[in-house]
């Protein structure tokens, strides 16, 4: 039943009212499709540049039924993109103000919100969506929902599937995807499209700085370490940011080089990705669009994966992501690495943080028979430490599969260890 005036989605029902060209033939135009849209729950995780956006957006195309989660409290540095926060909400919960701010001005539409982890949230939480909108700055978070929708999936049960709709920006570049858990490809099938930024070597720090960042990497690294050995560094504490601005800027005028500044000290000690309002708003505005098609078959959804890039001119390319058979999450297979045989199992380790195809900051590994190092427990730790300083070719041999685990992730990898000849 639509009871309630819907003037305000004029322009929407013209999409839903009728069929169009490349409308699926499923589709069912006019009031079912609407009620439908309407009835859609819907969970937004993260309420920050892109969840700002995205809220806005599902509330004005029809959405009515909005769940919102995030840990976040809202900071002053926040106000200059997160429109939805103003100065006396600083402090505040981002999850919260942001339902309050767009229930204010769309009545009907209820957005609930949650302050909190998304890890805090057990698969009967999850269950209850129709479709899932990630707008993260956080490469780990992604992966644990990614898995956790994947691990739901019950071949028995369609209404298990739930369609992942991913948004992540960096400066003037983004992309949005569509990921159908088991189906399509998935975020750790893509995880090596997004690997950590390069780290630069501490003999360029030392020796031969290049760039504002390195100045200031050097100060944070060696400089610190030098001088304040016995204090903490506090990325919060101004007069810890002041200190390494100065360092920082020192050194860069002992190399001439230029643009060492407070704020870059800043983003680069707290190591902040650069975030352009507007790039937020192409992507938040893709990704909406998507789960507008999703909730209502009116056009096509994306298959899979579009890429927006703006730092030279604009570019976007969409193509579709193959799934990969040894995905340690989609897949079955396990993924295969080239080692060096030579290289002690700390090497090993050390390479698995760095990896684009693992990302994995605190394995625990073992063969199936036995433990090649554990994390935790300390009893654990202390006996499989040893082993630490062994080659790999003492430890495994080539082509044995290891099982790596990981405190940050719900599931287990599986990896085929290759020696490099
Ligand atoms: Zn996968």
């Amino acid at each position: 039943m639509v009871e309630h005036s819907r003037s305000r989605y004029q322009y929407i029902d013209n999409f839903l009212n009728k069929p169009g060209p490349t409308t699926d033939p499923d589709f069912v135009p006019g009031a079912p499709t609407i009620s439908n849209l309407e009835a859609s729950k819907v969970l937004v995780i993260g309420a920050g540049g892109l969840g700002c956006e995205i809220l806005k957006n599902l509330a004005m195309s029809g959405f009515r039924d909005i769940h919102v989660i995030d840990m976040d409290t809202i900071d002053v540095s926040n106000l200059n993109r997160q429109f939805l926060f103003r100065k006396d909400d600083v402090g505040k919960s981002k999850a919260e103000v942001a339902a309050a701010s767009v229930t204010s001005r769309c009545k009907n539409v209820r957005i609930t919100p949650f302050n909190g982890k998304i890890q805090d949230k057990d698969e009967e939480f999850y269950m209850q969506f129709k479709i899932i909108i990630c707008g993260l700055d956080s490469i780990e978070a992604r992966r644990w929902i990614n898995a956790t929708l994947v691990s739901m999936v019950d071949m028995e049960n369609p209404e298990s599937l739930k369609p992942l709709v991913d948004g992540g920006t960096e400066g003037f570049k983004g992309q949005a995807r569509v990921i159908l858990p088991t189906l399509t490809s998935c975020i750790e099938c893509q995880l090596d499209m997004h690997a950590p930024r390069a780290a630069v070597p501490l003999c360029t720090l030392a020796t031969i700085p290049r760039q504002p960042e390195h100045c200031i990497e050097w100060a944070k690294i060696i400089a610190w370490e030098e001088h304040r050995k016995d204090t903490a560094l506090d990325t919060d504490d101004p007069e810890h940011i002041t200190w390494l601005y100065d360092k920082s800027l020192n050194r860069a005028k002992e190399f001439n080089i230029p643009g060492v500044t407070y704020q870059l000290t800043q983003g680069v000690v707290k190591n902040i990705i650069p975030a352009i309002a507007s790039t937020n708003a192409i992507i938040a505005a893709a990704c909406c669009n998507e789960a507008f098609k999703i909730a209502t078959s009116c056009n096509p959804y994306l298959t899979n994966y579009m890429m927006y890039t703006g730092d030279d001119s604009i570019y976007t390319y969409t193509f579709e992501h193959e799934q990969k058979p040894d995905c340690p999450v989609c897949g079955n297979l396990a993924k295969t690495i080239t080692v060096n045989p030579r290289h002690t199992l700390q090497d090993f380790i050390e390479s698995l943080g760095e990896r684009p195809e693992a990302q994995l900051k605190k394995p625990t590994l073992r063969t199936e028979s036995t433990s090649l190092y554990f994390q935790s427990p300390p009893s654990l730790e202390k006996q499989t430490r040893p082993n630490l300083s062994k080659q790999l070719s003492e430890l495994v041999s080539d082509g044995e599969e290891i099982g790596v685990s990981d405190p940050a992730f719900t599931i287990d990898f599986k990896f085929k260890l290759i020696f490099q000849t």
